[in-house]
């Protein structure tokens, strides 16, 4: 299967790395009882490849972001196996359409009345973040004892599905709520949206110079948090 980079990345960014069947959501990475993590999410044909495979028609389906749907392993074989009719090809890109709405709806920003509901709601984003930067990013202890394993895949992937998703939400946040913001705050408030357009940038095509995630951000927030 050769799917390109960038539709797996598309895919997997706008599904949030989430099981696209109603109900289910399931998260497409584990985290392993003996420590680590393993990618479960599987990326599913639409319409099978081969024109004798499931919900296949004749000259097979692309290996594109179109004809893909991102579903757990359960699922992806529920589909697979059913026989054929259960599940057509436009109730499988209803799932899909539907999944990423979802996703996409989640990310409209609230309007607070308040510097410290606006506060908590970013400090739990950062928060999630960090842990995920500490646990698999390229400065973790697990990246430093085992260069080769496949917290690499991991961590692109945790971009995608969680951390970028995250800073677009704060970057809604801010620009919703400016005037909950002090004169004295915005700079750093900028800087943080600076660091977080060239972060998700960076995702998609290496780019040089990203800024760092901006410190002083994080102690206006903590500030706002406890007023
Ligand atoms: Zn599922």
């Amino acid at each position: 299967m050769t799917i390109p980079t960038k539709d797996q990345k598309k895919l997997w960014g706008l599904a949030a790395g989430r099981c696209s069947k109603p109900g289910c959501g399931e998260g497409c990475i584990r985290f392993l009882d003996e420590g680590g993590t393993t990618v479960i999410g599987e990326m599913a044909h639409i319409i099978a490849q081969q024109p004798d495979g499931p919900r296949g028609q004749p000259g097979g389906g692309e290996d594109s972001y179109e004809n893909l749907i991102l579903l757990c392993p359960t699922h992806h074989t529920e589909i697979d196996k059913a026989p054929e009719g259960i599940f057509s090809v436009e109730e499988l890109k209803r799932w899909k359409w539907e999944h990423e709405n979802r996703i996409s709806r989640s990310f409209l920003s609230p309007v607070f009345d308040s510097k410290k509901e606006m506060g908590l709601k970013i400090k739990r984003l950062l928060i999630q973040n960090h842990r995920i930067w500490k646990n698999s990013g390229p400065e973790s202890q697990e990246a430093a004892s085992n260069p080769l394993s496949s917290h690499v895949e991991i961590w692109n992937l945790r971009k995608l599905d969680t951390i970028v998703p995250n800073n677009r939400k704060v970057i809604n946040i801010i620009n919703n709520n400016e005037y909950l913001i002090d004169v004295n705050d915005l700079d750093a408030c900028y800087h943080f949206v600076e660091h977080a357009e060239g972060f998700e940038r960076n995702c998609y095509k290496r780019t040089e110079g990203v800024l760092r995630f901006p410190v002083e951000f994080e102690r206006v927030i903590d500030n706002y948090v406890q007023v």
